[in-house]
């Protein structure tokens, strides 16, 4: 049973393609560290959208991880990352996907911003943000963009071919960690069935995504895991990436992918840290949750944003300090919350954490 759209979708859908004309240069753009997602939205989009005369490429804050670049093979110098904001200047539209916060497009903020052509919008964050003009195709109830990107495909009558779908599916697969998390919706499966309808081989995509990994990742993870802290009191748990450790393995941040799901993965854990320094004095966190903590809401309060169950922030100060700040706020929440705090934990912290 083919997914169906409701009428409201598809006219929205139809709504936002109104601004698509052939022959227009479109520039397609996603978060800085660019992940399964933001990637596979894009070149979906893109080969939908060259197939309707558009001249579409991608032009992103932040370079194209290599267990992504598979997917670009059978678009030669699409992928217009490295001359970004030289493509940005003489683009007739952008398209912004996988997030709503200009913001987050990094060393593209300015280009964005100052360019007087319309910024459209596909996402499925809960946080909205600040983007200049255009149309919007944003659910927060879809579990990737990719999944809205696939609508807007069936509430136009493009031809979701074998390569569009392809790159659909990474997006689901890898928003949704293989089909597991909770954004995976009876829905989401339905895509995901069209998808592979069109013959796309899912264990070629696992093999593409997951197990062409460098000798570094695994050695990456080793280490950050060395670092695990729980404090069963609070439900917290968190790992730090040991500075330098990404250069010295030769790998990149996009090989952190899931590391999160292991302090995540502790019975009883209610929030689950990652930090990460990004720079000098500026740390990354991502945070994830089980049950009903929202760390959207968490985030928001120092800038970051996300979904529920999965956000993130960035901070500037030291490791040290940010670990400091952000964990005294974590427990303060979690205690508030009602959750994971079976005692008041106040002094006694020192004894109950656990350092593995
Ligand atoms: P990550 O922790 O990077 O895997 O991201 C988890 C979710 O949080 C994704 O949906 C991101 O788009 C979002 N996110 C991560 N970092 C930030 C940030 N600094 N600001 C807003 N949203 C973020
Ligand atoms: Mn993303
Ligand atoms: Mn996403």
């Amino acid at each position: 049973m083919p997914l169906s759209l409701p009428p409201e979708k598809a006219e929205l859908g139809q709504a936002f393609a109104a601004v698509l004309k052939p022959g227009q240069r479109v520039c397609l753009t996603t978060h800085v560290n660019p992940d399964g997602d933001g990637l596979g939205s894009e070149v979906g989009l893109v080969h939908l959208l060259r197939a309707q005369g558009i001249d579409a490429v991608i032009t992103n804050p932040s370079p194209t991880p290599p267990r992504f670049s598979f997917l670009f093979q059978d678009l030669p110098g699409v992928d217009r990352t490295a001359e970004a904001v030289k493509e940005l200047r003489r683009a007739d539209l952008i398209i912004v996907l996988d997030i709503s916060d200009i913001t987050r497009l990094g060393m593209l903020i300015e280009t964005v911003r100052e360019r007087r052509v319309p910024v459209a919008c596909v996402d499925h964050h809960v946080s909205a943000g600040i983007l200049p003009a255009g149309p919007r195709y944003v659910d927060p109830g879809a579990a990737a963009t990719g999944e809205l990107i696939f609508e807007l495909a069936k509430a136009n009558g493009w031809p979701v071919t074998q390569q569009v779908a392809r790159a659909l599916y990474v997006a689901i697969l890898t928003d949704t960690g293989g089909f597991r998390f909770s954004n995976t919706r009876p829905r989401t499966l339905r895509v995901a069935a069209d998808l592979l309808e069109t013959g796309v081989d899912p264990e070629q995509i696992y093999l593409e995504v997951y197990a062409r990994a460098p000798e570094g990742r695994p050695r990456l993870l080793a280490e950050a895991l060395q670092t695990l802290v729980v404090e069963p009191e609070y439900g917290l748990a968190w790992v730090t990436v040991p500075p330098g450790s990404i250069e010295r393995h030769g790998v990149s941040s996009d090989d952190l992918d899931g590391v999160v799901e292991f302090p995540r993965s502790i019975e009883g854990v209610r929030m689950a840290l990652l930090f990460r320094e990004i720079a000098q004095g500026r740390v990354k966190v991502s945070l994830r949750s089980i049950g009903d903590v929202d760390v959207a809401a968490f985030a928001k309060t120092y800038g970051g944003g996300g979904h529920t169950k999965a956000a993130g922030l960035s901070l500037t100060g030291t490791l040290a300090e940010v670990q400091a700040t952000v964990l005294r706020a974590a427990r303060a929440y979690l205690g508030s919350d009602g959750v994971g705090s079976r005692e008041s934990g106040v002094g006694s912290q020192g004894e109950k954490r656990s350092s593995i």
